[in-house]
């Protein structure tokens, strides 16, 4: 039996509500007992019990002075591949995603070929199956992301599928949405909406504003992402389907989902990392790392969105990881591509808020880790007895500086090139095995 035994660390767990010093240890990949430190008895193999800490082929961290957490979970990352593998690999992006502390990503449909289908599905799972991260693929709505013609769900979930989205692109056939919202109550496959309606967005490069004035730039006003929202939401409550709002930016999206979720509507929804942290005044450069779909907004957004996941509006933080290469970045602002690398920089920019006294640090850690394991009804994201033994350990205290030549993604570009972050993951175990351990200095 292969044994993991974590000591002496501060276990905080959301999903349970458990917030204090546990042992846990560990069997066949699986969390078997979590006791007081020291007090675990013979059977649960905890210290001076005979299976414990000296027993045979265990392994021991100790984790004193560390966070001890569910390994968190990314609803939104783009891996690339197929098909654009000089941005990012399946290896490289699951490698940095270990790096970050997360033990689970749910990977974008915009690859080439695009995955709507099975045999997409199954090729990144195999792909997959040896990586440092569990990849849940998200199939796409619209075969090849056309917009016109659904995909054959049932297959995209047989083949695996943890969700469906068209992300990149919204679905701008409310029909098609409606019917995909319809089926997903039958296949169990939550649609997730990159809601933006592209009439208005135009030929938008950043927020609509007084920034985009200045700099010259065409800008994209709020009501692109609110009139689509508010569209989605009637079609959830229409259809009963599950609908999750991916990367929401504006403060008109953070009402319409809280009243939505008063009403009693099926709806869950994200914020990245970069929309909690930064504003447009950050494009002043024309420094294309800031450069992103939907863009950075104004203050009075990000506050609104501080606020909705301090209140649980929005249930998860998200990084929307989408690495590119120079080719795609190094070029004037209007012809850049849209996106930013997250995976390796979320936990620390998180922290930073709940360091900041914007959030609390069992909401933050709710929001990476049982909130979207909930939003897409994965058996994951809680240290329970018998759940998968996937868990993150923190080292709250940890300072570093974001570097993206020490990336282990492919993609460099991020705007908190330089930003001083508290926090970091040291060691992440997936299935009860270690798959990071963070150098030492
Ligand atoms: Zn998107």
């Amino acid at each position: 039996m292969k044994k993991l035994f974590i000591k002496n660390g501060r276990l905080l767990d959301p999903a349970t509500g458990i917030d204090g010093k546990f042992d846990i240890v560990i069997m066949d990949g699986r969390i078997a007992s979590m006791t007081p430190p020291g007090k675990g008895g013979k059977d649960t193999g905890g210290e001076g019990g005979e299976g414990g800490e000296g027993g045979k082929g265990s392994e021991v961290i100790d984790a004193k002075g560390l966070l001890v957490v569910p390994g968190l979970i990314d609803l939104h990352t783009h891996l690339r591949e197929p098909g654009f593998e000089y941005k990012e690999t399946i290896e490289s992006g699951t490698a940095a995603a270990a790096a970050g502390g997360f033990t689970t990503v749910l990977c974008m449909a915009n690859t080439e070929p695009v995955n709507d289908n099975g045999s997409v599905t199954r090729l990144i799972i195999r792909k997959a199956a040896d990586a440092p991260a569990r990849v849940l693929p998200v199939g796409a709505v619209s075969q090849g992301l056309r917009g016109k013609v659904l995909t054959e769900m049932a297959e995209l979930k047989e083949a695996g599928c943890a969700a469906v989205s068209d992300d990149g692109m919204p679905v701008t056939d409310g029909g098609l949405m409606r019917r995909a919202l319809e089926y997903s109550t039958i296949f169990d496959l939550p649609v997730i909406s990159h809601a933006e309606e592209l009439s208005i967005a135009g030929e938008g490069v950043m927020n609509e504003g007084e920034v985009s004035t200045r700099l010259g730039l065409k800008g994209i006003p709020n009501a692109s992402e609110d009139s689509m929202v508010a569209r989605d939401i009637a079609l959830a409550e229409l259809t009963g389907g599950r609908l999750h709002v991916a990367h929401v930016s504006t403060r008109g999206a953070v009402e319409l989902i809280r009243a939505a979720k008063k009403r009693g509507v099926a709806v869950t929804a994200e914020a990245t990392p970069h929309h909690l942290t930064l504003d447009h005044g950050a494009l002043k450069g024309y420094d294309t790392n800031f450069k992103m779909s939907p863009p950075l907004r104004v203050p009075e957004d990000v506050e609104a969105l501080r606020k909705g996941v301090a209140d649980g509006t929005i249930d998860c933080i998200a990084t929307d990881h989408a690495p590119h290469s120079s080719v795609e970045k190094d070029v004037e602002f209007d012809a850049a591509a849209n996106g930013v690398v997250g995976l390796e920089t979320a936990l620390g920019l998180v922290l930073k808020l709940v360091d900041g006294g914007v959030l609390e640090l069992a909401t933050a850690i709710r929001a990476m880790t049982s909130n979207p394991a909930r939003a897409m009804g994965l058996d994951a994201g809680s240290l329970k007895v018998g759940s998968p033994a996937d868990v993150t350990i923190v080292d709250l205290g940890l300072k570093w500086t974001v570097e993206p030549s020490k990336f282990r993604s492919k993609g460099k570009n991020t705007p908190f090139t330089g930003w001083k972050l508290k926090g970091a993951a040291v060691k992440t175990i997936l299935n009860g095995k270690v798959v990071y351990s963070r150098a030492k200095k």
